[in-house]
């Protein structure tokens, strides 16, 4: 009988106490890209058929200019690939590692289409920027002048690290706030770090503050300075927020202890790898170990804690979804590495209650069936009349995606418009606001979305800005000299 892969996985693991070691600090076990030998990366670039037409940097939001810098990387050219591949990026190695490269650059490679596989650009740019950084090719911020202008940064995720980092180089004096006591964003308490490992992240911000970015962390806007009194203090405010408003399920028993949000789930996890103390890991209420635990989810959000789960000891995962697997909205990619890990998926499969009198014991699962495609071309489910069944669970972890926050009631700013989803509305020619001077950027106006699509956004940005402060100080000059 074929062994149960949970316990394949956990025996694996316990015949390599140096990797398990390293899975518990949450680092050094990025599977998401290979870490490749020079002889790998070689050969890997050497593949690429140097195509007429780059599909890849068509679909790769930043437009890399990708087979360039293979073919750099396959005639050992390693520092002008670096060069070439973190001019249109600023994060290059942590796109290497996070990005659905399956659904951008590497799901258009002309070599996939001719069923060879394709070339696997994502650990390329990860190895030659890695290497850039274990050689000291990665150089320090060189700002212009200071322009005696300064631009406030409300979020640290990469759409505001990427926007503060290109206009700190044109000489703007930039002040990122933070609500949070670490800068990143989700790349530091949302992903995981055996997909991201923080050290990567770490050294982009210290790059960032020692260029003389000034961060402003524990800075909760809304509660510590209102928007008008950012407007106050500096020419030029960007919103960074980030969309952290998580759905809910309604049903009945949602209320009971044990059914917990995702990313607070996802956040303490990241804090223990921190290394600092977290109370809700230490009284299990945030802990995995030991229990039955039901993922309710289909995105990458749910990808990510049933993985979380499973490295953290967990005695059975399940991930309930309420499509199929070809309708689901998470990568393949990862769910198929969670099937390899152990993790169970229930396809068609919707929490109808939860069951227990004070802590969840178990859910009731509503079996569904799949309709007519919805507006976005994916097929609506609706429930099965009459297929129920239970499933035991100690931990429930809610995992429905992410709405944005009330942002003009939290900031004090009631005449910030945005949209019936609440999203922040930007003029898509300026990436303004309504609100003179203030402009909006990643998630945050797109609804959840990726980080290399943060990043796009954060350079687009900070280009507008520039425009804008660029035009405010020619104006200011010429009510000087008339
Ligand atoms: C669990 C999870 C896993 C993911 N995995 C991937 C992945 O593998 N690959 C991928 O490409 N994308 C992934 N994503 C999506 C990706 O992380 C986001 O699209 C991206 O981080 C958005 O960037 P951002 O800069 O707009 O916002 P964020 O990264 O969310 O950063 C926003 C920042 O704003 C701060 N903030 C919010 N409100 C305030 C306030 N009032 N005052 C001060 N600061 C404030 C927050 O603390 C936060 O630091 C994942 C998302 C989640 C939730
Ligand atoms: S940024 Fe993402 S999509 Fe673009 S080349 Fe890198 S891995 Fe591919």
């Amino acid at each position: 009988m074929a062994e149960n892969p949970m316990l394949k996985f956990v025996r694996l693991s316990q015949r390599f106490p140096e990797k398990r070691a390293a899975e518990q600090r949450n680092t050094d076990f990025a599977e998401i890209s290979t870490s490749f030998s020079p002889a790998e990366a070689q050969n890997q670039s050497s593949r690429c058929s140097q195509c007429g037409v780059p599909y890849c940097s068509v679909h790769c939001p930043l437009h890399n200019h990708i087979p360039d810098w293979l073919r750099l990387t396959a005639e050992g050219r390693l520092r002008e690939a670096y060069e070439l591949s973190s001019a249109t990026s600023t994060m290059p190695e942590i796109c290497g590692r996070i990005c659905p490269q399956d659904r951008l650059c590497e799901g258009n490679c002309v070599i996939e289409f001719s069923g060879h596989g394709a070339v696997t650009i994502g650990s390329v740019e990860k190895y030659i920027n890695d290497t850039a950084w274990e050689n000291g090719w990665v150089e320090p911020l060189a700002p212009l002048a200071d322009r005696g202008q300064s631009v406030a940064v409300i979020g640290s995720g990469p759409a505001g690290l990427s926007a503060a980092e290109r206009l700190r180089l044109k000489g703007y004096e930039v002040h990122v706030y933070d609500r949070h006591d670490r800068a990143g964003g989700l790349l530091t308490y949302g992903i995981p770090g055996f997909k991201l490992e923080k050290e990567v992240v770490d050294r982009r911000i210290k790059r960032l503050a020692d260029g003389g970015i000034i961060f402003h962390l524990n800075f909760e806007v809304g509660r510590d300075a209102t928007m008008e009194q950012l407007q106050q203090r500096h020419d030029a405010v960007l919103i960074a927020t980030g969309v952290y408003k998580a759905r809910q399920i309604k049903a009945p028993g949602a209320s009971l202890t044990g059914i917990v949000e995702a990313l607070d789930y996802l956040t303490a996890s990241n804090r223990q790898g921190f290394g600092d103390t977290v109370p809700e890991i230490e009284d299990g209420s945030l802990n995995a170990a030991g229990k039955r635990v039901v993922v309710v989810g289909g995105g990458d959000t749910a990808m990510d804690c049933v993985r979380t789960a499973i490295r953290q000891g967990a005695r059975s995962v399940r991930c309930l979804y309420r499509r199929d697997r070809d309708n689901m909205p998470g990568s393949q990619r990862e769910v198929k590495n969670a099937e390899e890990e152990g993790v169970e998926f229930v396809w068609l499969a919707a929490p109808e209650a939860f069951l227990g009198t004070d802590h969840v014991t178990g859910v009731r699962v509503a079996t569904m069936r799949l309709g007519a495609p919805d507006a976005s071309g994916r097929r609506s489910p609706e429930p099965d009349p009459g297929a129920e069944y239970d499933l035991e669970a100690d931990l429930v972890i809610k995992a429905l995606g992410f709405e944005p926050e009330d942002l003009p009631k939290l900031f004090d700013a009631d005449g910030l418009t945005v949209t019936r989803w609440g999203t922040v509305r930007v003029d898509h020619k300026t990436m303004q606001t309504n609100l003179d001077g203030v402009f909006a950027a990643g998630d945050i106006v797109r609804g959840a979305s990726l980080v290399v699509w943060a990043i796009r956004d954060g350079l687009d940005v900070a280009a507008h800005i520039h425009t804008y402060l660029a035009a405010k100080a020619q104006t200011k000059r010429e009510k000087v000299a008339a």
